[in-house]
């Protein structure tokens, strides 16, 4: 096994897979490896989230998320195409149910078309249920462009990539990176199994971004706080009552986009996610905990003030997360004759969220850089989509910042 290498990146999701693909396409001369610690790669975000291709609509125009979302949209789909991967671009409805949603709408609809999103069109009530039969609104936006597909399929692609390149980069799984050490002007990065020395590290490691960031000595005052989304199946009954994709309009006040109905490209339609603080980062049940997660969280006082700040919204995630009722309820805002036969519980995925000193969340892509390393601390969604896009940026600045030629 090759122990020596140009760039080492910390983190086989989609986004550390898609960087590394730029950069072997940006630095055919450099080796570049990634380092997974699960058995595959994609095992975490990636292989959780709702394999929406999203539009770009929600950003705020300039964002680096309203850029690369709509970018990265684009190539993904041309990537999905040429190397078949599956995917189909069904359209997706944005419902208002109550005219006090009416303004965000429009302002929704504002930024996608100053974000440059194809196929947008304010549709009335009667349009809305041409498209979705059993939904209820009062308004909406129908978004043409958005999609669907697995993005477990797209980073297991990448990864293939790189691995093909044939000048030394490679994949790596079950390596857990628990240590860095400095030598000279390069680094050894010490895994559970393995050694390997680098000149230049990048961290791509969603949950734990923040550990790992501090484990190799760079400062961040931001910590990951988790947040599951439980989903719930439609069942043989409710499933002709869904076409394709319907969202609400979302709460300006959060980053999530609400409970929705999601067809999924393998089959089957999903309703979720919800939104439930974790207290254990990768702990995919309801009861699960972990103390180290849990002591982190409490030792850190931007979680304080986010409870300060948003308990009611807890409260309110933490009672969808345990009553099937009330989660119907919400559902049936888009679509009143669902019935709780409608649905069973499914699975749930685990979202990192980076939170500031000050309790608020960070919303937008962040990075933080010192000595020959460079940390992606924040990849909300839509980094899935935006993953091209986003590991090119990444690449660009690695390429600018390490110098590398
Ligand atoms: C419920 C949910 C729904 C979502 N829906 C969508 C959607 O529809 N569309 C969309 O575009 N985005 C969506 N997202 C967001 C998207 O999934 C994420 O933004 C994206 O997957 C982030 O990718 P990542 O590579 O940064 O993180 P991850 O996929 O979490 O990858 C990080 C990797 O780092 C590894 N790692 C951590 N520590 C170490 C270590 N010490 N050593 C080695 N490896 C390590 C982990 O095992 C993991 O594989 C959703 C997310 C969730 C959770």
């Amino acid at each position: 096994m090759n122990t020596e290498y140009d760039v080492i990146i910390v983190g086989g999701g989609i986004v550390g897979l898609a960087t590394a693909l730029k950069l072997t396409r940006m630095h055919p001369n450099k080796k570049i490896l990634v380092l997974e610690k699960e058995k595959e790669v994609a095992a975490h975000q990636t292989s959780h989230n709702s394999g929406v291709i999203h539009s770009g609509i929600y950003y705020k125009p300039g964002s680096y998320k309203a850029k690369n979302c709509v970018a990265g949209r684009r190539e993904l789909v041309q990537f999905a195409k040429d190397h078949k991967i599956q995917h189909d671009i069904c359209g997706k409805i944005i419902v208002a149910t109550h005219e006090s949603e009416l303004a965000h709408m429009n302002k929704v609809y504002n930024n996608g078309v100053a974000n440059g999103v194809e196929d947008l069109e304010i549709i009335d009530a009667k349009r809305i249920k041409e498209i979705e039969p059993y939904c209820e609104g009062i308004s909406g936006i129908w978004v043409g462009c958005t999609g669907i597909i697995d993005y477990g399929d797209v980073a297991r692609k990448y990864a293939e990539l790189i691995k093909a390149c044939n000048n030394g980069s490679d994949v790596l799984t079950s390596q857990k990176v628990i240590g860095f050490e400095k030598e000279g002007e390069k680094t050894k990065v010490i895994t559970e199994s393995n050694q390997f020395i680098s000149k230049y590290i990048i961290s791509t490691a969603g949950l734990q971004a923040d550990r790992v960031t501090k484990k190799e000595g760079t400062k961040t005052d931001a910590a990951i706080v988790g947040f599951r989304g439980d989903y719930y199946d439609l069942t043989e009954k409710g499933l002709k009552k869904v076409k394709n994709l319907i969202y609400p309009v979302p709460n300006p006040k959060f980053p999530f986009l609400g409970v929705h109905y999601t067809r999924m490209i393998k089959g089957g339609t999903e309703c979720g996610p919800n939104a439930v603080f974790v207290f254990d980062r990768e702990g995919y049940s309801k009861t699960a905990f972990s103390l180290k997660d849990t002591a982190d969280a409490f030792g850190y006082t931007g979680t304080w003030k986010f409870f300060s700040k948003h308990w009611k919204f807890g409260l309110d995630e933490y009672r969808g997360a345990f009553s099937k009722a009330y989660f119907l309820k919400r559902l049936q805002k888009l679509i009143p004759s669902l019935e709780k036969d409608d649905i069973i519980p499914a699975r749930c995925g685990i979202r990192a969220m980076a939170l500031g000193p000050d309790g608020e969340m960070l919303d937008d892509f962040k990075i933080e850089k010192q000595g020959n390393a460079l940390h992606v601390i924040n990849s909300p969604s839509p980094a899935a989509t935006a993953s091209l896009a986003y590991g090119n940026e990444i690449a660009l600045q690695a390429t600018e910042y390490f110098k590398l030629k």
